[in-house]
């Protein structure tokens, strides 16, 4: 049993020390060349704490490890308790698993530790047979294996890595996709409200640190009840997709661009003085102004009012930002439309 434990113990750094040396997923930024002391080193320099030893006691301090960082809620090993064939259980639970199991062929690769455990299998010439495997609830499994002799399962250690760091590759798309959809406007794939008052505070404490000026326009389409009444709803629709279309043009990286109602748009532009909010402004405003927006039928013009509010050597929170370029929109409307207030 010792012997066990300990190649459990090596085969856990192993596993861990290939994947993040070839897929990087548990981390970023860093890439592991080697296994072995430097995967021990480079876990306990992120807070993993692990020991040199192969005493039976580490088995325990492994599964604590792994619920501690975060692999699991809850581990549990249990060896069989006759002899040569060993058949355990182990339990394990995390929500994010669950996305796991629901793609992959074999969801238990999902788990490192369960990884860990083919790794031991080929070690030892033997391959694992799962006996049985039971979701218990939203992210409980259970699941039990044998150890069974195979001559040859040494050469599958990589497809094995390869197969789970896969399994994490998927759920991290997955993952970033679903940011994405919550973060994106579907009509226009401009950024949603939602966003833009998550990322404005942010951008504002920023300008506020480094003293930097900013600016935020708000805009919204002239008439634009008179565009759909007289065109139709989709074409509504397809006006305002293009008009996302010419302002992606005519801003830059760094600002940050975003639907912020039903035909109303804003722009946070950080680093900007006044002089050039309004320069951007007018340029949004005039591009606007000549483009005819060709619906197979009919070339339809419409015009936007733009509110300004810049912040320069004052105090301005993004609220009160938010706030004066609302009231210099609403003056730019009473004032005629299709210009900018500030
Ligand atoms: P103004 O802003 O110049 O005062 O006039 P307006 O007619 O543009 O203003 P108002 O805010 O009263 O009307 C906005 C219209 O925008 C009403 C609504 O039907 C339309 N609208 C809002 N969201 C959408 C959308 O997603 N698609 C389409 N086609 N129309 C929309
Ligand atoms: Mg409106
Ligand atoms: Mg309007």
């Amino acid at each position: 049993m010792k012997n066990f434990h300990a190649v459990l113990y090596e085969a856990v750094l192993v596993a861990f020390g290939k994947i993040l040396a070839k897929y990087d997923v548990f981390t970023q930024g860093v890439i592991m060349r080697d296994i072995g002391q430097e995967v021990v080193a480079y876990l306990n320099e992120h807070g993993f704490g692990f020991q040199e030893t192969d005493s039976v006691e580490d088995l325990n301090t492994l599964t604590d490890l792994f619920v501690k960082n975060g692999f699991a809620e809850a581990l549990e090993i249990t060896p069989a308790e006759n002899g040569d064939t060993y058949i355990w259980t182990n339990l394990y639970g995390l929500s994010a698993y669950k996305k796991l199991y629901d793609l992959a062929l074999n969801p238990f690769l999902a788990c490192p530790l369960n990884l860990c455990m083919f790794y031991i299998a080929a070690k030892h010439k033997k391959k694992l047979k799962m006996h049985r495997k039971e979701f218990k609830s939203e992210s409980i499994t259970e699941a039990q294996y044998e150890l069974v002799d195979d001559t040859d399962s040494e050469g599958n250690l990589d497809e094995l890595v390869l197969q789970s760091a896969r399994l994490f590759e998927i759920a991290d798309e997955k993952q970033k996709l679903f940011h994405h959809q919550s973060i994106t406007d579907t009509l226009t794939g401009l950024y949603n409200l939602r966003h833009v008052l998550d990322m404005g505070e942010r951008i504002f404490e920023q300008a506020k640190k480094h003293h930097n000026p900013i600016a935020i326009l708000i805009f919204d389409i002239d008439y634009f009840k008179v565009v759909n009444d007289s065109f139709g709803h989709s074409t509504g629709d397809a006006v305002l997709r293009k008009l996302a279309d010419i302002c992606r043009q005519s801003v830059r990286e760094t600002d940050l661009l975003a639907r912020y109602g039903g035909e109303e748009f804003i722009v946070i532009l950080p680093n900007t003085h006044p002089a050039r909010a309004l320069e951007i402004a007018e340029r949004l405003r005039k591009g606007v102004e000549t483009t005819a927006f060709d619906d197979g039928k009919n070339k339809i013009h419409v015009t936007i009012s733009i509110g300004i509010a810049c912040q320069h050597n004052q105090e301005l929170s993004f609220d009160s930002a938010l706030k004066n370029a609302d009231e210099a929109l609403y003056r730019a409307k009473n004032e005629g439309r299709n210009r900018i207030a500030a």
